[in-house]
């Protein structure tokens, strides 16, 4: 994602530069056939120092630009393709304005911002070429000027002094941004992790029954209607807290991750379950006939009921209570509603599932 903006930002730096060098070009050839300054004849001029770098800058740019635009190409040699325009710019810009020597630094220019990419292979490749350039620039200088070989050389040992220092300064933001990436990485990491643990109870690895649980129940029951019958279910395990008392609090455990991993066989896309604390679970119906949903309830618990444990040939049961509605209730409503309900089944007896569907109540043994 980063990458990819940088890359758009080079291609459009491309463009610039290269309308910024043309009419740079323009206005210094018009104040050369001003002033009567112009170092060729007016058409070899254009031909030497007008058209050749426009021509280089628009068709780099472009093959870069189209180059860009393919999805067979990877994200590495775009960026390739990027900073290499960029550099080839300067180099034009260098070698055919050779006769102003602080140019030839130009190549290096790009070398430098393309440190953003924090390839190692991409920087030395780049320093390579942009050497390359700046020398070329130096030579067709001396072939231009040949009686100021002397003068050209030592103009050619600064910036030769001054691109190492570029070198340096585009490998520190090379660093720089490595640095940035593996702390964004991690950041990301850790905000996933923290997310997780908020969504998901470590022992059973299902939803936490709030407050992630709670909005996708809210949602669940914006849908409900007529048609749509929504329905909430508790449960709570009957005298859970003997298990703990007798078998210690790490097989109170096993039986709560055994219960998790039957809810696990049930839940999918129309019915979602969390652990409200405890031994205590909560179940979203989203849709399907309210029988159904008392039916499953009944299942789950008759199968949670013939579980067997390692640590006692006892069977732990529960009681559960569920609410339907076919309309505006809100999430705390049916909660209250099927808490009563969990209630009345412990009243009665325990290992129950009672419904309350319309005020009354209905109870399933
Ligand atoms: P009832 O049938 O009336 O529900 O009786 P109960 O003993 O199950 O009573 P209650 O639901 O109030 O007890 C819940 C017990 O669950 C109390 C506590 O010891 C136990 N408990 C709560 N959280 C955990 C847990 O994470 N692990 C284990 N092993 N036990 C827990
Ligand atoms: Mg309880
Ligand atoms: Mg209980």
């Amino acid at each position: 994602m980063l990458d990819r903006k940088l890359r758009h930002t080079i291609l459009n730096l491309n463009y610039i530069i290269t309308a910024i060098c043309f009419v740079f070009d323009m206005a210094f050839l018009l104040l050369y056939v001003l002033t009567d300054d112009l170092f060729y004849p007016l058409p070899v001029y254009i031909c030497v120092r007008i058209i050749p770098p426009t021509a280089i800058n628009v068709m780099s740019s472009f093959v870069a630009y189209k180059y860009n635009e393919s999805d067979e190409v990877s994200s590495d040699a775009k960026n390739e393709a990027c900073a290499a325009t960029l550099c080839t710019i300067g180099g034009s810009m260098g070698i055919f304005h050779s006769f102003f020597s602080p140019l030839w630094l130009a190549p290096c220019i790009g070398m430098m911002f393309c440190g953003v990419f924090a390839s190692k292979r991409l920087r030395l490749v780049l320093a390579a070429y942009s050497m390359f350039l700046m020398g070329a620039a130096a030579a067709f200088q001396c072939f231009e000027r040949p009686g100021e070989i002397s003068s050209n050389l030592q103009n050619l040992a600064v910036d030769i002094a001054i691109s190492m220092i570029m070198y340096m300064i585009s490998k520190v933001i090379s660093g720089y941004i490595e640095d940035f990436g593996t702390e964004m990485k991690a950041s990301v990491l850790r905000e996933q992790e923290l997310e997780t643990r908020m969504r998901y109870e470590p022992l059973t690895g299902i939803f936490f029954a709030r407050p992630y649980f709670m909005e996708i129940a809210t949602n669940i029951l914006d849908k409900a209607s007529p048609e749509h019958p929504v329905s909430l279910a508790m449960v709570d395990f009957d005298h859970f807290k003997e298990i703990n008392d007798i078998f210690g609090h790490d097989n109170g455990d096993k039986v709560i991750k055994a219960f998790a991993d039957l809810t696990v066989t049930m839940t999918g896309d129309d019915i979602i379950a969390g652990r409200y604390g405890g031994e205590e679970f909560v179940f979203m119906f989203d849709g399907g006939d309210i029988e159904r949903h008392i039916e499953a309830m009944n299942y789950l618990r008759e199968r949670f009921e013939n579980v067997s444990y390692d640590f006692t040939d006892r069977h732990v049961t529960l009681s559960c209570g569920i609410v339907s509605c076919r309309g505006n209730r809100s999430y705390e409503d049916l909660f209250v509603l099927a808490d009563k309900a969990v209630y009345r089944a412990k009243e009665e007896g325990r290992n129950k599932t009672i419904a309350i569907g319309a005020g009354e109540y209905e109870k399933c043994e």
